[in-house]
């Protein structure tokens, strides 16, 4: 019987499965200390946005061809993490969850978890797992950014 039932699963995920969670999260920091090309661009390039705090924390990742969802240190939407890591084939992390950790090390990545509504954060996760990129997302950077240019 589940400790806590009326919680939600995603509560047990962030709290709970200690062992797995804490191999990740271990493989995640080791593989940041020598950080790929990939991860360094994610991360150069800004191309890391947390879009919800509570009761979740959620980030994007735009990717060169598509964008994936995040749960930090626990979750990547992308078909290595979704296919190695949630199969059971080995707990190595995607280059996404290795990126997010070095954002949030350097505070390099764009934080939009205060400016968007709940809707657009619907609208966006929507966006990515239908066409597998958010044109919603890219139209509020773009006009985070004209704005930063505009003084
Ligand atoms: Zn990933």
């Amino acid at each position: 019987m589940p400790e806590n039932k009326d919680k939600p699963s995603i509560e047990g995920l962030t709290t709970g499965r200690g062992a797995l969670a804490s191999i990740l999260r271990k493989r995640i920091v080791e593989r940041a200390e020598v950080a790929s090309g990939d991860e360094q661009w994610l991360v150069g390039m800004l191309r890391l946005v947390r879009v919800q705090r509570f009761p979740v924390e959620l980030w994007v990742a735009l990717g060169k061809e598509s964008d994936y969802i995040l749960i930090p240190y626990m979750f990547c939407s992308c078909p290595h993490f979704t296919i190695r890591v949630t199969g059971g084939v080995n707990l190595e992390p995607c280059y996404h969850l290795v990126a997010t950790h070095i954002a949030l090390s350097t505070g390099r990545f764009h934080d939009l978890s205060e400016s968007l509504s709940p809707d657009d954060v619907e609208a966006i996760l929507l966006e990515i797992l239908t066409y597998g990129r958010s044109t919603l997302l890219r139209k509020v950077l773009y006009r985070i950014k004209k704005e930063d240019s505009d003084g």
